[in-house]
């Protein structure tokens, strides 16, 4: 059982340990499955600190656009920036995004980014389906059973996540939201999760 998404508590490799800011990259990389980001709302961004993640081994994340916070623009500029540190260095980019589907896809699409996962997905069937075109997977976490597309998404190829920290009651969300979907679909989603996180994970790392 693999989560997708989490956030730092007890140290294991059964999750993607994600972060909001690049002050916690000496945490995270304690981690076998790390990424480091930066994302509206939380502290400067710091390009640096992301390439010395990279240079690590982890992956790029939590990043992205969010309309809660203004300067969209600003906004997206950081976001390119960190893109294109997932780019040069080969890592998978954790996409958090909240009403701005739109621009995030001209933004991915535009920029040729192949390599990664939309997570927290609540958006809508037809916008997954062209996230997927272009490489990427997304990523449900319980809170997906609220929105519109919820049965629809279940339809399509997307990995499972809790956005809690690593530890027991993680293990337990995430058990009980596999389970949960696997009923829904007669399949095993958290042997496809896994399978399909390892196999992104395990992708060629040139550098
Ligand atoms: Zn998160």
């Amino acid at each position: 059982m693999f989560d997708a998404h989490a956030h730092i508590g007890d140290i294991t490799g059964e999750a993607l340990v994600c972060t909001a800011s690049a002050a916690e990259l000496d945490r995270a990389s304690l981690f076998p499955c790390f990424a480091v980001g930066s994302i509206p709302g939380h502290g400067a961004f710091d390009e640096r600190a992301l390439r010395e993640a990279a240079g690590k081994g982890g992956h790029i994340g939590e990043i992205g656009l969010d309309r809660r916070f203004p300067d969209k623009e600003g906004q997206e500029d950081i976001f390119r920036k960190a893109l294109e540190v997932a780019m040069e260095y080969d890592r998978i980019a954790i996409i958090h995004v909240v009403r701005e589907y739109g621009s995030l896809y001209d933004i991915l699409s535009e920029m040729g980014v192949r390599r990664f996962i939309v997570h927290g997905y609540t958006g809508s069937a037809e916008m997954a389906e062209r996230l997927l075109g272009l490489g990427g997977i997304i990523s449900l976490s319980p809170r997906a059973e609220g929105a519109r597309s919820f049965r629809k998404l279940l339809t399509l190829p997307f990995v499972t996540e809790t956005d809690m920290a690593t530890g027991a009651e993680e293990r337990r969300i995430l058990s009980a939201w596999n389970e949960r979907l696997s009923e829904l679909t007669g399949e095993d989603i958290g042997e496809r999760s896994e399978r399909i996180m390892r196999e992104m994970l395990c992708q060629a790392t040139s550098s």
